[in-house]
C-alpha cells in the first residue's frame, strides 16, 4: 500500500466552507436541525433531477414538463423556490473589539437555522450538498462531511464498528472462522 503522507494536510473542496454547519447541527441536536436536514434532502432530490418513472418517456420535451408543472418533480422545484425566497439575508456591519475602531461586513439573517440554510445553498451551489451526511452507525448519527463517495461514516472507529455490528460481516467473520478451525484442526496453523 502507498504511504499515506499529503493526506492529512490535504484540503478537501468545500470542506473548511462545510465546517461551521457541521458543527451546529451537531451541536444544536436533531430536533433543532431538524429543518436543515428536511432543506438537504429537497435540494438533493431537486438536483439529481427528475426519477426514471417520473419522465414520461412519449414525452419529447422533460423540460417543457417541468415548466409546465406535469410531474411530481416540477412541485418539488416550485416548492424549493417557494422556501428558498423565504431565505432574507442582509449584510450585517460588526464593530471589532480592539483598540481602533474598525468594522467588517457579513452577511445574516439574524436567524441560526435560517443560517444554517444559506450555508447548506452555498454548499448546493458548490454541487457539494451531498456531502454533507449523519454517521451510518446508529448510536452516533454525527452529521460530517464526506471526503469521498464512498464515505459514509463520521470516522474509521465508527466505520469499523458499523461493520463489525451488519450482518454482512457477522456472516464473513463466522465463515472466517470456521475455515480456521478447520485449518487449525489440519496442523497448518497453530
Ligand atoms: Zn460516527
Amino acid at each position: 500500500m502507498p504511504v499515506a503522507k499529503s493526506h492529512v494536510s490535504h484540503r478537501f473542496l468545500g470542506e473548511e466552507e462545510a465546517r461551521p454547519l457541521v458543527e451546529w447541527m451537531n451541536r444544536v441536536g436533531k430536533k433543532r436541525s431538524k429543518p436543515v436536514e428536511d432543506l438537504l434532502k429537497r435540494l438533493l432530490r431537486v438536483m439529481v433531477g427528475p426519477q426514471e418513472q417520473e419522465i414520461d418517456r412519449a414525452d419529447k420535451q422533460p423540460y417543457l414538463a417541468v415548466v409546465r408543472n406535469r410531474t411530481p418533480y416540477a412541485q418539488a422545484v416550485k416548492n424549493l423556490q417557494r422556501e428558498l425566497k423565504r431565505l432574507h439575508r442582509w449584510p450585517e456591519l460588526t464593530l471589532v473589539q480592539s483598540s481602533e475602531a474598525r468594522v467588517y461586513f457579513r452577511w445574516t439573517s439574524g436567524n441560526e437555522t435560517v443560517n444554517a440554510k444559506l450555508s447548506l445553498v452555498e454548499l448546493a451551489a458548490m454541487d457539494l450538498a451531498w456531502r454533507l451526511r449523519p454517521c451510518k452507525l446508529a448510536s452516533c448519527r454525527k452529521w460530517f462531511f464526506a471526503r469521498f463517495k464512498h464515505q459514509w461514516s463520521c470516522c474509521t472507529a465508527h466505520q469499523q464498528s458499523f461493520y463489525r455490528q451488519s450482518d454482512e460481516w457477522k456472516k464473513h467473520r463466522q465463515k472466517w472462522q470456521k475455515d480456521y478451525r478447520k485449518l487449525k484442526v489440519s496442523g497448518f496453523v497453530k
